[in-house]
């Protein structure tokens, strides 16, 4: 059955007035949500106390969750697990890589990713006495660089300011002939577009919950290992709960069960009491036609930004194959204009040095927000009305 719009844009609560163009950075709320988390507080938290661990399923929900999101980006039942950031997610997942290509120094990335992911990357090679490199080429050249000496391909598979997409199983086929693992980093695609994780063979994945997934402010990550590495990877951060028998005590480390060994410490049981409401939208959700229909609305933002401000310089490949969720346009006084945007209530953001970013999300987007999102940009170019000091006043957020 093709998806009601209308019905999944009816759960999310989305403030009058607001076009919100932002969720690839932070989803929007679910309207289930306060319920769900107040439930938590007051009934789990409240009542049970550290009863709650068992009783209302604290423990297992980093799993649970973890399966219901595997769904979502083409992973094995039992391959995900939810906890921490994706920062430490992403060095999580790399040194595990490491570990297991021994013989070989270079890790491989783009200059299209993440900073937080780099730095992770460069913070890794340090720790581990400086015989390792971090090398990073232009997004297009990514492929063609895997060779011999590199140990693991870590890539965000859609870019974070162009929205630009790799081409996973393509890149990943190539790093397994020459003999790299791959990690994934999935911010950008989990919840924008059809993921398949074990149909491209991938190694390791990661990804955030607060961006499309809708978990909320500081919802936690997710990280996906292969089931034929996942008795093997030996975690770099070996947390207790992480442990075979975390309430064994041991003094001395033994990693869980498959996907068990990735977790760290405590879970965020409030987060994921906000994600477990945000899951449910997602249920009989079909990506490809979530992804397809994001695609018509980019296409309609395009085409209405091109003819009605033509100042502003698209940023984002035009092939629908190598698109995601997001369409960027660059303008040298983007920041300005972006604040002018907001002002209108018109949400995107704006990445430096240039980037006017803006996500679309058919749950909770329609042809009618899009519209009058071309329509104010227009009005704010034609007229100048971003030319005003307090929009030139940067916040510490972007
Ligand atoms: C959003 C994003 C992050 C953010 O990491 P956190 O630890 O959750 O703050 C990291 N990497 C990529 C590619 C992202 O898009």
């Amino acid at each position: 059955m093709p998806i009601d719009f209308a019905a999944t844009k009816a759960q999310f609560h989305l403030p009058e007035g607001v076009v919100y163009l932002d969720g690839n950075s932070l989803g929007p709320m679910v309207l289930t949500a306060p319920a769900r988390v107040e439930r938590a507080v007051t009934q789990e938290w409240g009542e049970l106390l550290i009863r709650g661990w068992n009783k209302a399923g604290w423990m297992a929900q980093p799993r649970a969750l973890g399966d219901r999101i595997a769904r979502l980006i083409g992973a094995e039942a039992g391959t995900v697990v939810l906890g921490d950031t994706l920062s430490i997610k992403v060095y999580q997942a790399l040194a595990s890589a490491l570990e297991m290509n021994p013989k070989r120094r270079v890790i491989l990335s783009d200059t299209g990713n993440f900073p937080s992911d780099l730095y992770m990357a460069e913070g890794l090679c340090r720790t581990l006495g400086g015989q390792y490199r971090l090398k990073t080429v232009a997004p297009e050249e990514a492929m063609a660089a895997i060779d011999d000496t590199v140990a693991v391909v870590m890539l965000t598979e859609v870019d974070y300011r162009t929205g630009r997409r790799h081409h996973m199983a393509d890149i990943t086929r190539r790093a397994h002939e020459m003999g790299a693992i791959t990690v994934w980093d999935l911010a950008h695609s989990a919840g924008a577009l059809p993921v398949d994780l074990a149909g491209a063979k991938a190694d390791f994945a990661v990804g955030c919950t607060y961006k499309y997934l809708n978990s909320g402010p500081g919802g936690p990550a997710f990280i996906y290992v292969a089931p034929r590495h996942a008795a093997t990877a030996r975690p770099a951060l070996s947390g207790w709960l992480g442990h075979e028998a975390p309430f064994a005590f041991d003094l001395s480390y033994r990693p869980g069960q498959g996907i068990e060994r990735m977790r760290v410490g405590t879970p965020p049981v409030l987060q994921m009491a906000a994600l477990e409401a945000a899951l449910e939208v997602w249920e009989g959700i079909d990506l490809a036609e979530v992804h397809a229909q994001s695609l018509r609305l980019q296409d309609q933002f395009i085409r209405g930004v091109e003819s009605r401000a033509p100042m502003l310089q698209l940023a984002t490949p035009r092939s629908h194959q190598m698109r995601g969720s997001q369409v960027s346009f660059r303008h040298p006084e983007g920041y300005a204009i972006m604040q002018a945007l907001i002002a209108e209530g018109v949400i995107g953001d704006f990445r430096a040095p240039d980037i006017l970013r803006f996500g679309f999300t058919p749950l909770y987007i329609d042809e009618d927000d899009v519209a009058r999102a071309v329509s104010v940009l227009a009005r704010i170019m034609d007229y100048g009305t971003w030319d005003k000091p307090e929009f030139k006043q940067r916040a510490a957020v972007t």
